[in-house]
């Protein structure tokens, strides 16, 4: 019995040792001055890409003096581009890869040459960001799978939800204008009867390449349902998205998708609206909605705008 408790003894003694050593391990790592223990430590609570270069820009500044850093990637079909500060005419540029995969590019420039010393420097803080850098990229990568349609390869549903819900705060704190456009081709469902659904895909893939080239830099096209696309555009109001609806409606006309001897051509009717201040996305989509179905009953072919109520009337707006 005696034995036992000695045995119980000293085995605590023993735990309380290594408690002790992990909160001092741990007290020495988070207070560590040092930029490369700090580093490490900052890179690793985060997984997203802004953060991280954030992060890493600012431990680089407290290691060596540096004017700007600019990082690039393409991430699926985005390029992501993060900048900070101001160049200079010295440059040193680094292909980041890790296990042959390309992580993008940085480049960092100043005023001043780099010392061989300096980029010995840079090189080591770039070994440490590489790890979680690979982490922050392959997370972009699947968030943006999750919001963009794998037929179309333009944003979901998804993410428009998320940018409405976006824009109607922006709208209500800073009053800015967005206006929605939904667009529907005309007699989808008798293009797959007549050509079959192969030809129905390759149109909703001409249609989204369509809509890129139609709208302007800041604009985002979606596809909303099966054969209904959403525009959004920021700093534009009614007439300008009346406009912009009728450009789009004449760009998917203009598609032709061969087909034995044939040329297989859609119209479209689109709806749209103005963000009203105070309007859910839920509202507002209702009322794009809306107008869409006028159009549509209109002949089809043709742009409504949405209904406002003002008081106890309704105006077209
Ligand atoms: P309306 O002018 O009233 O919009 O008529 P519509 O035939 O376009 O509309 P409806 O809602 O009756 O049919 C939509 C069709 O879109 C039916 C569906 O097969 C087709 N569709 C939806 N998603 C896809 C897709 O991913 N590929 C193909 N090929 N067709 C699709
Ligand atoms: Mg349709
Ligand atoms: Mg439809």
């Amino acid at each position: 019995m005696a034995g036992n408790n000695r045995t119980f003894a000293q085995s605590r003694a023993a735990d309380q040792e290594k408690l002790l050593a992990l909160r001092e391990a741990r007290q020495a790592w988070t207070r560590a001055g040092d930029p490369v223990a700090r580093l490490y430590r900052r890179a690793s609570t985060t997984l997203s890409l802004e953060r991280l270069l954030g992060i890493f820009s600012e431990e680089l500044a407290h290691a060596l003096p540096y004017g700007q850093m600019v990082y690039r990637h393409q991430l699926g079909y985005q390029e992501f581009v993060y900048t900070n500060g101001l160049g200079g005419s010295h440059r040193c540029d680094y292909q980041l890869t890790l296990e042959g995969v390309n992580y993008g590019a940085i480049s960092f420039n100043r005023r001043l040459r780099f010392a061989e010393e300096e980029l010995e420097a840079i090189e080591f803080l770039l070994s440490i960001l590489i790890c979680p850098l690979r982490n922050a990229c392959q997370y972009a990568m699947v968030e943006q799978a999750a919001l963009t349609d794998s037929l179309t390869e333009i944003p979901n549903k998804r993410a428009l939800d998320l940018e409405l819900a976006r824009d109607c705060s922006l709208d209500d704190r800073h009053g800015d204008a967005y206006t929605l456009i939904l667009c529907d081709l005309d007699h989808f469902k008798a293009v797959n009867d007549n050509f079959g659904h192969v030809i129905g895909d390759h149109i909703l893939q001409a249609t989204a390449k369509a809509l890129r080239e139609a709208i302007r830099d800041g604009d985002t096209i979606f596809r909303f349902g099966g054969e209904e696309f959403a525009i959004v555009l920021p700093h534009a109001e009614t007439p300008a998205g009346k406009e912009v609806a009728d450009r789009i409606r004449k760009a998917i006309h203009d598609i032709r998708i061969p087909c034995g001897e044939h040329q297989v051509r859609v119209t479209a009717s689109a709806g749209v609206a103005a963000h009203r201040t105070g309007e859910s996305p839920t509202q507002w989509l209702a009322r794009a909605d809306d107008a869409l179905y006028r159009a549509k009953n209109a002949g089809r072919n043709c742009t409504q705008v949405a209904h406002v109520v003002t008081g106890n009337r309704q105006a077209h707006m």
